[in-house]
């Protein structure tokens, strides 16, 4: 169990092209420290349940102040003295990092680093007005690695000048810097942003959902098989974010769409053109082989291609085997 305490950056200087905290977390304001510990103690159950973590989400945790920060940390850190709690996980940017800071997280009990890199590419980071560049990811993973940290690297796709190429390196140079998590959040054009506007003007061509299941099964297929864990694909669902939405890749199910296109594109590879296979998979992951109301079946009768899925529980999770 994860205990999720969503912490905005109040007066955050920055200017990303997609972001309005606001809208995506449905608070303004970061909740006092009584707040947080209500938070926490509802998720204990006052102290009757244990938690692996609690999480400090919200994108920007070291650019509010130290004492800030510290404040939220020692509270968490009393669950883990106490025994209720295992670690603490945050989320912060890529710049908000110095060796300094990743040791006094750590000293607090902070396990797991996430850093919102969103992309690679310098194109892609500066027409999102990200306002870091890929440097300070590679210079901010190597700061958290070598503290000993867990090192997360979250992603965007369908950002102003990105294509399935540069996700695709993106996802690729997340593998050479040592990631263990990541995150995959296809951009979403939410009102009173600046990409709403860029939208607006027609200078900005949002994704479809089509193509965001389309690069992040790519994305999330090289996560796996270099044994990054994917914690998420897209964003969470809430009244605030469908009130807010105007246009790009959302979709409530994001993640069962991906995972399902993942396994149809192995399934096709493993056919090499052969009409006919009989395909056996773990009984866990038969419903992401149907895919949503059995698109991936409906997809292989529509080419002429005769499949017969089976359960084999000898199968690994994630795996496929084809016969003949
Ligand atoms: S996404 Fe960008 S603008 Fe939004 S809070 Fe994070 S750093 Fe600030």
């Amino acid at each position: 169990m994860i205990i999720p305490i969503f912490i905005p950056h109040e007066g955050c200087p920055n200017d990303c092209a997609f972001c309005n905290q606001r809208t995506i977390s449905g608070k303004s304001s970061a909740p006092s420290l009584d707040d947080a510990r209500l938070i926490i103690e509802q998720y204990l159950e006052n102290g009757t349940k244990k938690a692996d973590q609690i999480a400090f989400f919200g994108g920007s945790f070291t650019g509010i102040s130290a004492l800030k920060q510290n404040e939220y940390l020692s509270l968490a850190n009393e669950y883990i003295k106490k025994g209720l709690v295992g670690s603490i996980r945050l989320s912060t940017r890529p710049d908000y990092i110095s060796e300094d800071t990743v040791k006094r997280l750590i000293s607090f009990g902070v396990k797991n680093i996430e850093l919102g890199a969103q992309s690679m590419d310098e194109e892609v980071l500066r027409a999102s007005n990200r306002g870091h560049s890929g440097y300070d990811v590679e210079k901010a993973s190597e700061i958290i690695l070598k503290c000993g940290a867990i090192l997360g690297l979250q992603m965007m796709t369908g950002l102003p000048l990105d294509n399935m190429e540069k996700c695709l390196y993106t996802a690729q140079r997340f593998c050479e810097l040592g990631a263990k998590e990541s995150r995959i959040y296809p951009t979403v054009v939410l009102r009173g942003t600046k990409l709403a506007q860029m939208y607006a003007d027609g200078e900005y061509t949002p994704q479809s959902v089509e193509e965001a299941v389309a690069v992040s099964a790519r994305v999330y297929r090289l996560f796996k098989e270099s044994g990054i864990t994917v914690l998420r694909i897209g964003l969470p669902d809430s009244a605030e974010l469908r009130e807010n939405y105007i246009a790009g890749a959302y979709h409530p199910s994001l993640g069962e769409l991906v995972m399902s296109r993942d396994i149809r594109n192995r399934i096709e590879e493993s056919l090499c053109g052969k009409k006919e296979a009989e395909i056996r998979v773990n009984p866990k992951f038969i419903s992401k082989v149907n895919g949503n109301k059995r698109c991936n079946i409906e997809y292989f009768k529509n080419k002429g291609i005769k499949i017969a899925i089976l359960e084999d529980s000898s199968v690994d999770e994630y795996a496929i085997k084809k016969e003949p």
